[in-house]
């Protein structure tokens, strides 16, 4: 079985804390949703499940039903919220979750970044 190793220092769990502070966009029992301190979009919020869970991986792997029903439907509220989805008006929106160094993961906590508000880029630089 692999083990997954989690830092309880890093940054998302200090918000989860709350050590540190966030622009709350959506709490659920199992989730919550920030704006993202250096924004690459008009909207650019993440999505992080409050449960301990290092990646998107660890997650799938670990994490119970309920954690998992809550943080996808988290997701996709916020991207209502937001005004971003495309069937209701928004522009669209992309979802964004990276693991580990070929990922450029900073920050080892789960995240889904849902980046909108504008036509973005192509992606996987
Ligand atoms: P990368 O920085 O390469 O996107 P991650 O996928 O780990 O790496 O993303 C971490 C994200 O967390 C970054 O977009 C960063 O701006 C954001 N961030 C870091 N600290 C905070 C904070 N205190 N509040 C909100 N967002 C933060």
């Amino acid at each position: 079985m692999t083990s997954y190793s989690y830092d309880t220092s890093n940054i998302f769990a200090r918000i989860l804390r709350g050590e540190i502070p966030c622009k709350k966009v959506l709490e659920t029992e199992h989730s919550l949703a920030f704006h993202d301190i250096a924004p690459q979009a008009p909207v650019h919020v993440l999505v992080i499940p409050k449960g301990p869970y290092v990646n998107a991986d660890h997650f799938a792997r670990a994490a119970s039903d309920a954690e998992i029903v809550d943080y996808t439907r988290a997701i996709g509220k916020v991207c209502e919220e937001m005004g971003l989805c495309p069937d209701r008006g928004g522009l669209g929106y992309r979802l964004v979750s990276n693991g580990g160094e070929a990922g450029v993961q900073e920050v080892p906590h789960l995240h889904v970044h849902i980046a909108g508000g504008r036509v973005l880029g192509r992606m996987l630089a």
